[in-house]
């Protein structure tokens, strides 16, 4: 298999500009595609204001920064991923749209090149047979914010060749994460056990055992938790954390996934977290 030099990232968002710049800085070529030139130039300046930040805090010299994104193509063209030995998929979370990406990879990709998706919900052995190279398909699911965060899940799909597989390891290792490998199943590992967790703080709120502060408090200082899951539930927007439940619910068909009531009512006042001014907490 060709060595990875370069990478082609659909998607200019959240995770696509931050997949760019960990490849970039790793010294890895990146195309970057979105659906219009302002997403492209707005993923390409968070990439410089994030290196910024890292050379003021002496973590990058502006040699770098500068050589890092001149490594960063930004376009609005599929064709300009044709030289990429592997393409990462971070378009919006929509499996009709990802469909219709990949169909479009597939028509104009080389045989070879590995398509990877950094879905967070979406069926990895599904989203592999609507292409044509359901073999060399993976999903890569990076964290947020991509440049800060070690893991990277690797999900094998019931069809993931162990080519595909030992590729996509490679380069997140090389990319200085750590990876680790999932069979595919909704949630993957981390979201499978985060999101009940939060579940249950909310379970736990409503039965007024705690305060949310000493709640948070408990998992923070006793669990050595960064974050309680309260003040989780408002970064990642509770409505987020209800849909991951909701697609639990109805693909485990398991009890022990159902919403906190507390979850549901909350979100149906529009209280989703830091988005809104309002959620667990107010801001
Ligand atoms: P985002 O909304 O910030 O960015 C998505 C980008 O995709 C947008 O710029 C949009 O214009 C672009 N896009 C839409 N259709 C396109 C197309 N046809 N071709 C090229 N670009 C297209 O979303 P995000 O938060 O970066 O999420 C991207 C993916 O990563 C989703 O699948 C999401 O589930 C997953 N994910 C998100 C997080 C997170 O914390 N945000 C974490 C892990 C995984």
């Amino acid at each position: 298999m060709t060595p990875i030099q370069t990478i082609g990232i659909i998607g200019a968002g959240t995770m696509g500009n931050g997949i760019a710049q960990a490849c970039a800085t790793s010294g890895l070529h990146v195309v970057m595609v979105d659906i219009n030139e302002a997403a492209v130039q707005k993923g390409i300046a968070t990439v410089s204001g994030s290196l910024d930040r890292l050379i003021k805090k002496d973590k990058l010299t502006a040699a770098e920064k500068d050589a890092a994104l001149a490594r960063i193509k930004g376009s609005t063209s599929y064709d300009d991923l044709k030289g990429a030995q592997l393409v990462i998929e971070a378009a919006t979370e929509n499996e009709a749209l990802k469909v219709k990406i990949l169909q479009q990879l597939d028509t104009m990709l080389p045989a070879n090149t590995i398509v990877a998706t950094n879905t967070s919900s979406i069926s990895i052995t599904k989203l592999a047979a609507t292409t044509q190279r359901a073999d060399r398909f993976i999903g890569m699911h990076f964290f947020n914010p991509v440049p800060m965060m070690a893991l990277v899940e690797i999900i094998r799909g019931l069809q993931t060749s162990d080519a595909t597989h030992d590729a996509v390891k490679a380069l997140a290792e090389a990319l200085g994460k750590t990876p680790i490998t999932v069979k595919n199943a909704p949630g993957f590992v981390v979201n499978r056990i985060l999101v009940p967790m939060i579940n249950e703080a909310f379970f736990v709120l409503a039965e007024g055992l705690a305060t949310p502060e000493d709640i948070d408090a408990g998992m923070k200082l006793g669990c050595n938790q960064p974050i309680g899951p309260l003040a989780l539930a408002d970064m990642i927007g509770l409505d987020v954390c209800l849909a991951v439940m909701n697609v639990y619910m109805a693909e485990y068909n398991d009890s022990k996934y159902r919403p906190a009531p507390l979850l549901k009512e909350m979100v149906a006042a529009g209280w989703l977290g830091r988005k809104t001014g309002r959620g667990v907490y107010s801001y």
